[in-house]
């Protein structure tokens, strides 16, 4: 990474990253965090408060990440704090049921219509896991559908042409799936019917699900086409299939109902996780009652874990939702708007051709000069103006995300301060990415 002449000194960061590298893999615990595509020394961070991070070095940071998306009331929210230590001062984890269970379960079915059941999982890659294999032995079919670009956590059978880490390493599909677990998935462009229709047409009675985003946010923000969704609901009727929407990033985020409070297209499986849990590690999969009963113990498809609906996680889901009222998802519009706003005339004052896209409040810029609407176009960006404009944000306190392919999130928590300091940082970094070239790339 060539270093700017402005950059701030991270002693401590580069310290703790030095160390990191000894005994973890790459320093990090999940690939994004560690900098690789924008270059630089990730920021270690030592807390974090309403909109800010403060990192090990003593920087506070505007944030724009909220840890990928869960943190829609900002960090250590009084309510959510205070749940979370009563929960744990009454025992950390029982293997056995417990109400608070029920209370989450029964607050995801009643703000999304179409989930009757929901199953408690710990991540958002669980669910996709057991969504798949739960449509796959209801329907006896092997064959599911994926989209290029979109990324379901780190499943075997998910992994290829995923968006998320996978498009900012920029890699097909990853070492270790085998050609078995990767054979029966049909890897499609994103917003491409017909090439569901033709899919559908070549492989009739094999095709168990198909699933999407409901909203792409993992190749950055770009949103399902008018009528895709819907179309992708009469196509998967129509073929015996079941739809899987997976809303582990927009649900109950972008609407209190998530993308299907947005455009009401129901899916006959749903998977959830981030902000249901409100930072902590807890997920879910849930939807019609005549499919996941067919889950152990009612039915036969197997799906278990140790710490599943563990009770502190259930407390930090449970006092998220409870304050995620409908005046919080107005200022998070309110935010995203805001935001777009401040990056799209910075960087329309500095030249540089760009699209500010949207998927809900869910906001990410594209170096391109048309609306993106797949991953082929989400690569074929200027995606190398991307490191330093980062950088130039982050050095005067705005932590975006570390990667051009990925949303940035707003919170409920950003006040003037914080937008002020967005608004000044933001002229620097229009004009690094305007300055920057394909070879000054530090990817
Ligand atoms: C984050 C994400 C996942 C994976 O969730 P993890 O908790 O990281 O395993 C799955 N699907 C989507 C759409 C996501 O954004």
């Amino acid at each position: 990474m060539s270093s700017s002449p402005r950059a701030v000194p991270v002693p401590i960061s580069a310290r703790l990253f030095d160390r990191a590298t000894e005994i973890i893999p790459g320093g990090v615990n999940s690939p994004v965090r560690a900098f690789k595509s924008v270059g630089g020394t990730p920021r270690f961070i030592a807390s974090g408060r309403g909109c800010l991070l403060t990192d090990a070095d003593g920087n506070d940071l505007v944030d724009l990440v909220g840890s990928w998306g869960p943190m829609i009331l900002g960090h250590a929210h009084p309510a959510v704090v205070e749940a979370v230590q009563r929960a744990a001062s009454g025992g950390l984890s029982f293997g056995a049921p417990a109400e608070s269970e029920i209370e989450l379960a029964e607050a995801i079915a009643a703000r999304v219509d179409p989930v009757q059941r929901v199953r408690l999982v710990n991540s958002g890659t669980e669910a996709t896991m057991s969504a798949v294999r739960l449509a796959r032995g209801y329907t006896g079919r092997s064959k599911i559908i994926k989209f290029a670009g979109c990324y379901h956590g780190h499943v075997d059978a998910l992994l290829a042409d995923a968006g998320s880490g996978v498009a900012t390493l920029g890699l097909p599909t990853s070492p270790g799936v085998t050609g078995a677990q990767a054979a029966d998935t049909i890897v499609l462009p994103y917003n491409d019917l017909d090439a569901v229709a033709a899919a559908f047409a070549e492989n009739p009675g094999e095709i168990a699900c198909v699933i999407t985003e409901a909203a792409a946010g993992n190749m950055g923000a770009v949103p399902p086409a008018p009528g895709f969704n819907a179309g992708l609901r009469e196509l998967t009727t129509a073929h015996g299939a079941l739809l899987i929407m997976d809303e582990v990033m927009t649900g109950f985020r972008v609407s209190p109902a998530g993308w299907y409070g947005l455009d009401g297209v129901a899916g006959d499986l749903y998977t959830f996780g981030k902000v249901m849990s409100g930072g902590l590690p807890a997920a879910a999969f849930g939807g019609r009652a005549d499919v996941m009963d067919r889950l152990a113990p009612v039915g036969p498809v197997y799906q278990a874990g140790t710490l599943s609906g563990n009770p502190v996680a259930m407390a930090a889901g449970l006092a998220t939702l409870r304050a995620a009222d409908d005046a919080a998802y107005a200022t998070l519009d309110r935010n995203a708007e805001r935001l777009r706003t401040l990056i799209t005339e910075a960087l329309t004052a500095a030249g540089v051709a760009h699209v500010v896209q949207f998927a809900g409040n869910m906001v990410s810029v594209f170096f391109a000069d048309r609306p993106v609407t797949d991953y082929a176009a989400a690569k074929a960006s200027e995606t190398w103006r991307f490191p330093p404009f980062f950088h130039a944000l982050l050095e005067r306190g705005v932590y975006p995300p570390p990667s051009a392919f990925e949303c940035w999130f707003v919170s409920t928590a950003l006040d003037e301060d914080a937008f002020a300091r967005i608004a000044a940082a933001l002229p620097a970094a229009a004009a690094a990415a305007a300055a920057a070239t394909p070879e000054g790339s530090s990817a």
